[in-house]
């Protein structure tokens, strides 16, 4: 078994076995690239060293052996030689991405003898003993685990003694001193002298890089972006290049186009005589890549083709590492850049029309999930904003919420419900829970690529870096921003596209599309087969949906009609009716509002299809409750308004009269209408005369009647013979007619297995995927999350949410029945879905393979489920 592969045997195919640090390394190598020699030692690897109760094995250990050989011979230097010291980082590299979360060792190697080598052949050995402690440093806090606050203690106690205040003014004597301290310390800590022998080094590195899979914040990620906990991560030994050399070395970050926009540049971060660490950690704000451009022009247009080569060839934006070594270019990584689903889609798009990639591609490049977040709203910009500082807009969007400073307080603030701003100095990878429970970021220092800005864009949240205006005081727990002081608990909002930090709470508008959204939007249509329709509760919400794409209404719920505060009395008249003429005579007073708001959903759908639900939710949903008048009864009393006392009893005994133990399968849908035919008289009336007063102008209307919840094909017959009756008597006072298809919600079990006998009713169907959920669970769809359903889900009882991703296995086989008995009964029957799995993307593709004619969402979905529908094609 091969364990260890030299970057001369790999590519970039090889990601599960080398990491795609690893198989990036050697795909450049073999493309020619500057990149510095090395070996990746596999995933097989790391299993294996878990398996053998964390050993490097001795057949591992051997393969290591030859490589390092290989790696000396190619370099001419040697481990542990003094004259001419080989030296090399040791790199964590997972086959997914997982940014800083695993550890990684640099300048392993150095000793007390190597360290003069290093003097020597760089002529600079003030360089070679600041990376000589740099490296016991870090060496003795990774692998040897000794807190590194310690350190720090040492090195504070080096700079007060020697009067300075930068770590880079410390001179040779003070660097010696620190060695010596640092050694002493490891000595007292780990009850060992540090390890002088680089292959003794090289082993425990390897070991504590496998190890640094299992460390909290790497399995903590992992739960959070979904990715397996066995994989393992392979380890990348290269030979270290420095880019700590002096002022004509560097090192950046650069990608070959703008992660966070989208726009066609060379856009990175340089920093001279620095190493990579600096510029992840955040711990010095790095410069732009001008710099490098004006200072060495030609490592410059070299990088730039090196880099422009490289996207060519993965066709897909690099997010490249690179140090310059006294004047001379080296790759230390590329890989796919994580981008902001605003670039996402610029990039996707701008590939496709330079022939890069084909269209298909870039719909699958784009996860519909994260178009969520571009149809958020934006900071209104007609409002006069308190603007008190700016940083770098690491991460666009905006959010307002509470000042926390640390990680901690902002899960225990949001776990009570609120919304909250970590604000801090920088973050590293221990913040990723208190990330997670914020609703944006702010860091004083760090650039466009440091750890807060990262992850930020990763997790799509608003996120603002290197404000250097704010002075952090966590002790007291407040900043101070100029003349301004806040404190812990003070609102804030920030907007993530323009780096601007405000006072206070600033209102939010729809957002505004790209013309890439749109484009892609526009080819996702060309490309899909299910119509998407938008499922909507008032005029309001249909010009959104249309606005969004929507090709029709799939689902218009007239109860939210019902809730206008005017009309609640009318209803609550109607509901309270004694018989059957008192309901009549409240519901003709119902008539012309309801009329009213067809007319206006007619307009703003010009002739489109608009399906029209008849009333379904328990006639109690529009009382108040038996508790609330209970209370306001008393009330009255004591005020001795017994007009009113009466009044709140006669309601309060109605009320209890319609109280039902199990309303989810109680008195509604299609229930309420064979049992009270006036409402749904009353509702077909205000359809058919809106409709025939558009027609009678020239304008196109397309309505359509649906019946939920029916569960019998002779409640389907009977509700149908009503509507057909209240039709014809709109009909015939308008000498008019117009064609009104009838069609059925399927979102009963018993509707499904029956649909054959259904659709002799029904001119179309659409399956209600919450209530058939809810009935085929036996899950109430109000209460079941709260109570067992989370818990389910993280242990593992059921794999996903059956409310949110369609349960294929169970509902989706009543579905299927459905569809295709519904159909074998009439080959023409439109089949549509609605509810909330019907624009979740792994539901949407379920619904592709059954055929489905249409589905429906809510607005804010439409795009989710137009890009879903298309990749459901694909
Ligand atoms: C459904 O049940 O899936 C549905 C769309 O209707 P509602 O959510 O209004 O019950
Ligand atoms: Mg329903």
């Amino acid at each position: 078994d091969k364990y260890v592969y030299l970057f001369s045997e790999g590519n970039a195919r090889m990601n599960d076995l080398l990491g795609r640090k690893g198989a990036n390394l050697a795909e450049m190598f073999s493309l020619g690239l500057p990149v510095p020699f090395g070996f990746t030692v596999t995933t097989n690897a790391c299993r294996l060293y878990y398996e053998d109760s964390k050993k490097i094995n001795s057949k591992i250990e051997k393969q290591i052996d030859y490589a390092l050989l290989r790696l000396e011979q190619k370099t001419g230097k040697e481990f542990g030689n003094t004259r001419n010291p080989l030296f090399v980082s040791v790199r964590s590299g997972s086959p997914v991405s997982m940014p800083g979360m695993m550890d990684t060792i640099l300048n392993l190697g150095l000793n007390d003898l190597t360290v003069k080598g290093l003097a020597q052949n760089t002529g600079n050995p003030r360089f070679a003993y600041d990376s000589y402690r740099r490296f016991i440093q870090m060496f003795s806090d990774i692998v040897l685990q000794i807190d590194h606050y310690q350190f720090e203690r040492e090195l504070d106690q080096i700079k007060r003694k020697a009067g300075v205040e930068k770590d880079s003014e410390l001179h040779i004597e003070h660097l010696l001193e620190l060695i010596k301290a640092y050694k002493k310390l490891v000595k007292k800590e780990s009850k060992e002298e540090f390890p002088q022998d680089p292959k003794v080094q090289l082993m425990m590195a390897v070991g504590a890089v496998f190890e640094s899979w299992n460390n909290q914040r790497a399995t903590l990620y992992r739960r959070i972006n979904k990715i397996e906990q066995t994989l393992g991560t392979a380890v990348t030994v290269q030979e270290m290049v420095f880019g700590n050399m002096g002022e004509d070395s560097g090192t950046g970050v650069a990608f070959t186009r703008n992660p966070a926009l989208g726009d066609p540049e060379l856009y990175g971060e340089f920093l001279w005589n620095a190493q990579g660490e600096d510029v992840v950690s955040g711990s010095r704000t790095p410069g732009s890549l001008n710099e490098l451009k004006t200072k060495m022009p030609e490592t410059y247009e070299d990088f730039k083709k090196i880099a422009q080569s490289l996207e060519k060839h993965y066709c897909s934006v690099q997010d490249i590492e690179f140090t310059i070594e006294q004047k001379k270019l080296y790759l230390l990584q590329t890989r796919s850049a994580k981008l902001t689903p605003k670039a996402s889609i610029k990039i996707a798009v701008h590939m496709a029309q330079e022939g890069l990639i084909s269209r298909d591609e870039a719909l699958l490049r784009i996860d519909p999930d994260t178009l969520k977040g571009l149809l958020h709203e934006t900071l209104d910009p007609k409002t006069d904003v308190n603007v008190i500082a700016k940083g770098l807009p690491a991460s666009p969007g905006a959010a307002t919420g509470m000042i926390v400073f640390d990680s901690e307080e902002a899960e225990r603030l949001q776990r009570t419900g609120h919304e909250v701003i970590l604000v801090r100095r920088d973050t590293n990878p221990d913040d990723i829970h208190g990330m997670v429970a914020s609703v944006g970021i702010l860091t004083s220092q760090g650039g466009m690529t440091s750890h807060a800005a990262v992850v930020a864009r990763d997790m799509s949240k608003p996120c603002v870096v290197g404000c250097s205006a704010i002075n952090l005081d966590e002790a007291k727990q407040e900043v101070t921003i100029g003349e301004k002081r806040l404190k812990a608990g003070d609102i804030i909002t920030l907007d993530g596209s323009t780096g601007r930090v405000i006072i206070g709470q600033v209102p939010l508008i729809a957002p505004t599309l790209s013309d890439e959204f749109m484009t892609l939007l526009g080819w996702a249509k060309d490309r899909k087969k299910m119509a998407v329709l938008g499922s909507v509760n008032t005029p309001k919400e249909a010009m959104q949906a249309r606005f969004l794409g929507a090709e029709g209404i799939g689902l218009c719920r007239t109860e939210q009609m019902f809730m206008d505060p005017v009309r609640v009395p009318l209803v609550q008249e109607m509901i309270l009716s004694q018989n059957k003429w008192e309901r009549k005579k409240a519901l003709d007073n119902l008539l012309p509002m309801q009329k009213s708001d067809f007319l206006e959903m007619f307009r703003i759908m010009e002739g489109k299809d608009v399906i029209i639900r008849l009333l379904d939710p328990p006639l109690h949903e529009f009382l108040p409750s038996a508790e609330t008048l209970s209370i306001e009864i008393e009330r009255a009393k004591l005020a001795r308004d017994f007009e009113d006392v009466q009044e709140k009893e006669k309601l309060f005994w109605r009320v209890k009269g319609l109280h039902e133990l199990n309303p989810s399968f109680g008195h509604r849908g299609c229930r309420i209408g064979i049992t009270y035919p006036e409402i749904y008289d009353m509702q077909v009336t205000a359809i058919a005369e809106a409709a025939l007063e558009l027609k009678c102008k020239g304008i196109e209307v397309h309505p359509q009647i649906i019946v939920p919840l029916v569960s019998h094909a002779n409640e389907m017959k009977m509700v149908r013979e009503q509507v057909l009756e209240s039709l014809s008597h709109v009909f015939s006072r308008y000498q008019d007619q117009i064609e009104i298809p009838i069609g059925t919600f399927i979102e009963l079990p018993r509707a499904c297995i029956t649909t054959r006998q259904i659709v002799q009713y029904a001119d179309f169907i659409i399956f209600g995927c919450n209530d058939l959920t809810q009935a085929t669970f036996g899950y109430s769809r109000d209460d079941a999350e709260g109570k067992y359903l989370a818990y389910y889900i993280d242990y593992k009882v059921l794999p996903e949410n059956p409310f949110v991703s369609l349960d294929e296995e169970g509902v989706g086989e009543l579905i299927r029945m459905g569809t295709v008995s519904g159909r074998e009964s009439n080959p023409r029957l439109k089949v549509g879905t609605c509810g909330v799995q019907s624009s979740e993307k792994k539901s949407v593709r379920f619904f592709q393979r059954l055929g489905l004619d249409y589905l429906s969402s809510v607005p804010h979905l439409i795009p989710i489920g137009i890009l879903s529908a298309a990749q459901a094609v694909i």
